[in-house]
């Protein structure tokens, strides 16, 4: 079994009228591609176009991105509300 396999037992309240991660509006491209390497979830992107992406529907709540990037990028990081966000399968 692989990580992807791993996360699609997960299980995921999305949220939708209250997003629990804000990006900032200027964003350091440097900084934005250490998010996308660290992201567990992959959910920052960059297409080939050079656009960035982020998605938080999918977030593992493990607080990487707030951690390597302090408020450089995320404005707002806080714990989706009671019953929301991610329910673990596995482990
Ligand atoms: Fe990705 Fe973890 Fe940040 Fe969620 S908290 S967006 S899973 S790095």
């Amino acid at each position: 079994v692989n990580v992807d396999e791993y996360l699609a037992l997960n299980k995921y309240e999305v949220d939708e009228e209250s997003a629990h991660i804000e990006l900032a509006e200027d964003q350091d491209p440097a900084e934005f591609d250490k998010l996308i390497m660290v992201c567990p979830a992959a959910l920052y992107k960059r297409d080939e176009d050079g656009n960035v992406s982020f998605d938080y529907a999918g977030c593992l709540e493990c607080g990487t991105c707030r951690i390597i990037c302090g408020d450089t990028i995320i404005k707002k990081w806080e714990n989706p509300g009671p019953t929301m966000g991610v329910e673990y399968r596995f482990g």
